[in-house]
């Protein structure tokens, strides 16, 4: 039996940080500590003691996405580029609407 560590309250891990106490939860035959957490994203859930403290798990999952996501995201981001160019044209006659108003 492996003694359950507690760990202290408000500690941050990465991007979570704990919120409650440390509490142990059967995972398939064996009991491991878990403890709530709260990434810096906002999304509040319970990660494994052993893998916050050894890295492994630093985010609620937003940072993997974050990674793996990159690729796809830099090519999202071009194509948003084309649209906001659209969307600067309309906000600068609006702006020059306004002063000749004004
Ligand atoms: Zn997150």
């Amino acid at each position: 039996m492996s003694r359950l560590i507690q760990l202290v309250i408000g500690t941050p891990y990465g991007r979570l940080e704990t919120i409650g106490p440390t509490f142990a939860k059967q995972l398939g035959k064996q009991c491991y500590g878990h403890v709530p957490c709260r990434c810096s994203c906002g999304v509040e859930c319970v990660k494994l003691v052993k893998h916050l403290l050894s890295g492994k798990t630093q985010s609620c999952g937003c940072l993997r996405k974050e990674l793996s996501g990159a690729r796809s995201r830099q090519r999202a981001a071009d194509k948003r580029k084309d649209a906001r160019n659209g969307e600067e044209n309309t906000a600068q006659s609006a702006v020059s609407n306004g002063a000749a108003v004004y």
